[in-house]
């Protein structure tokens, strides 16, 4: 089994969707190992988007990931990772297959609703900055 983190986004919030989408990982099978709600820093949303620092989208991703509280759940699984990953669909709402989170409930790219770890490595950094070991 391994982990993965999720973030249901503040538009995930906003629209009152979470426990929906919530409930879409949880009949898949994966568990819910850990779940809180909290609104992000500046300093947790920089160490989240690292990898993105520079890019044209980079501030405006810091001002929406911290512009309200999110959801933040370590779902723990076979192959979590990428099974979230594929329910969530592509970055891009308008590219999401119909039948995927983002396909389902997303229109725009800087408003895609949820986030979910792209690798092993991913998930391991991104979970010790939402929650300590117990
Ligand atoms: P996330 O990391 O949020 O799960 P992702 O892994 O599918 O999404 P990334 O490439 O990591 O996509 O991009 C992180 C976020 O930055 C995306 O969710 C999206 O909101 C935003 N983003 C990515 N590329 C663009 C872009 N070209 N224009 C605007 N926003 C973008
Ligand atoms: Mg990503």
């Amino acid at each position: 089994y391994e982990s993965t983190l999720v973030l249901l986004k503040p538009d995930a919030v906003r629209r009152k969707v979470c426990g929906e989408i919530i409930a879409r990982f949880e009949r898949k099978g994966l568990t819910i190992s850990a779940m809180k709600l909290l609104t992000l820093t500046p300093e947790m949303a920089a160490e989240h988007y690292a990898e993105h620092k520079g890019k044209p989208f980079y501030l405006g991703l810091i001002e929406f990931i911290t512009s309200g509280p999110v959801v933040a759940l370590v779902l723990t699984g076979p192959n979590a990772v990428k099974m979230v990953r594929n329910m969530m669909g592509a970055t891009d709402p308008a590219n999401a297959a119909p039948g995927t989170i983002r396909g389902d409930y997303a229109a725009i790219m800087s408003k895609n609703i949820v986030h979910g770890s792209d690798s092993i490595a991913s998930a391991e950094k991104e979970i010790a900055i939402y929650f300590t070991e117990q």
